[in-house]
């Protein structure tokens, strides 16, 4: 469920139903000023509403105050061991300060902290990580890791509620998903501090993107979750920004930019359209309105599923056809689908979002399509519909209608 609590980081709301805040970390050093910056610059103009950086050295913490002044977004400092850092990462004006209750050195130097984020009414995140769990739940960690995770993160909390400190979001990273999400689940249940979600170490950008999607996303389709951080091992953060975005985007959680759509293909293709679509997905990233932008590979489907994107194309071996909303516009040349979209898009920006349709233009497109249209083929789409409608009979007749897929 939901967060109960809210916070705010730098103006940015984490928690109490204020969407789902996307953030990295820079992969930099700190202290390097200019390479942080210019990190910090590339992640926010992706998309990070929030942006983290190490903090492990006395330089790193006299980077920051400059950091903090000239980034952005919000900049989170991540302090581990050391409870100097964190106090002088707060003095320094970070507007989060990321905190290991279980390894910053006692009950004293985390109080020492907290004390100071009170008065300085700074956040903090609690973060807690399966490699570095407090020892007396290391033995429960062998025989059940997600209450082990669990049970230290609300020991944590109790501890910061002890100090009469309730400014603070908790995070529990996990290299496993079904830990992540099992542990998230329950914690979610125990506490109504906001959820800070991540996959740590998910792996290069591929592996990692998708061990990310299905772990963060379940969790997020559920409604638990505040802030996402997508790990990825590539130097470049904006990858995990844009990645934090499709998950987001994918579950309608948030709007940002246009989405792009594109049928898988199959052998009906007659055009190179991993190439088109390659080149759409690229000169889409100009774009920062919504708009849905559809590619089907063939026109034997029709529009089919594709009526409600904005704008599309369906393209053949010589010719293809641009459409927007169900209806056709123009037949064009193969060759020119891709240059011609983009006139079309532009076109409906610069006429303040109308669609100008040339009648003479859309019944030739309209021709076309109906000469390249096939009823009686059955495409995957097809086969998909066919097979959704016989499910939903299925349903309708059968004694435990609508109970295959609950859980337990
Ligand atoms: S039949 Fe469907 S999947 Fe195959 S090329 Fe046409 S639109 Fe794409």
């Amino acid at each position: 469920m939901a967060s109960e609590r809210q916070i705010n980081v730098g103006g940015v709301p984490i928690g109490g139903g204020a969407p789902v805040a996307v953030q990295t970390m820079t992969k930099t050093e700190t202290a390097d000023l200019a390479a942080t910056m210019g990190q910090i610059r590339r992640v926010a103009e992706a998309g990070a509403d929030l942006v983290r950086v190490a903090v492990p050295r006395e330089k790193d913490v006299d980077a920051l105050r400059e950091i903090v002044r000239e980034s952005p977004i919000p900049v989170i400092a991540d302090i581990h061991f050391n409870y100097t850092l964190a106090l002088k990462a707060l003095e320094a004006g970070a507007h989060c300060v990321r905190i290991n209750p279980g390894n910053i050195g006692g009950f004293d130097k985390a109080a020492a902290v907290v004390e100071r984020a009170k008065e300085l009414g700074t956040p903090l995140r609690i973060g807690v990580n399966s490699g570095s769990l407090p020892a007396h739940l290391r033995e429960l960690e062998f025989e059940n890791p997600v209450e082990a995770l669990v049970t230290a993160a609300v020991e944590f909390v109790e501890l910061m509620e002890r100090l009469d400190f309730t400014n603070f979001k908790v995070s529990m990273k996990s290299t496993s998903v079904p830990n992540t999400i099992a542990s998230n689940r329950l914690l979610s249940e125990r506490i109504p501090y906001p959820l800070h979600l991540g996959v740590t170490e998910a792996g290069t950008k591929w592996s990692g993107s998708l061990k990310s999607a299905v772990g963060l996303g379940t969790l997020l389709a559920d409604g638990i979750g505040d802030t996402i951080r997508i790990s990825l091992s590539t130097f470049h953060a904006e990858e995990e920004v844009k990645v934090a975005w499709e998950i987001l985007k994918a579950l309608k959680l948030r709007e940002r930019g246009p989405v792009l759509i594109a049928c898988p293909t199959c052998g009906r293709l007659q055009f190179d359209m991993d190439s088109v679509v390659a080149e759409i997905e690229r000169r889409l990233e100009a774009y920062e309105d919504p708009i849905e932008v559809s590619v089907l590979g063939c026109a034997v489907n029709g529009i089919g599923e594709a009526r409600h994107a904005d704008f599309g194309i369906t393209g053949a071996k010589d010719a293809g056809a641009i459409y927007s909303k169900g209806k056709m516009l123009r037949k064009v040349r193969t060759e020119d689908l891709v240059d011609e979209l983009f006139a079309e898009i532009d076109r409906y920006y610069a006429a303040g979002k109308k669609v100008l349709r040339d009648e003479r233009a859309a019944a030739e497109a309209e021709q076309w399509l109906a000469e390249n249209e096939d009823a009686t083929a059955m495409t995957p789409e097809r086969m998909a519909a066919l097979e959704s409608a016989a499910a939903r009979l299925d349903e309708d007749v059968s004694p435990v209608a609508g109970r295959r897929f609950t859980r337990a």
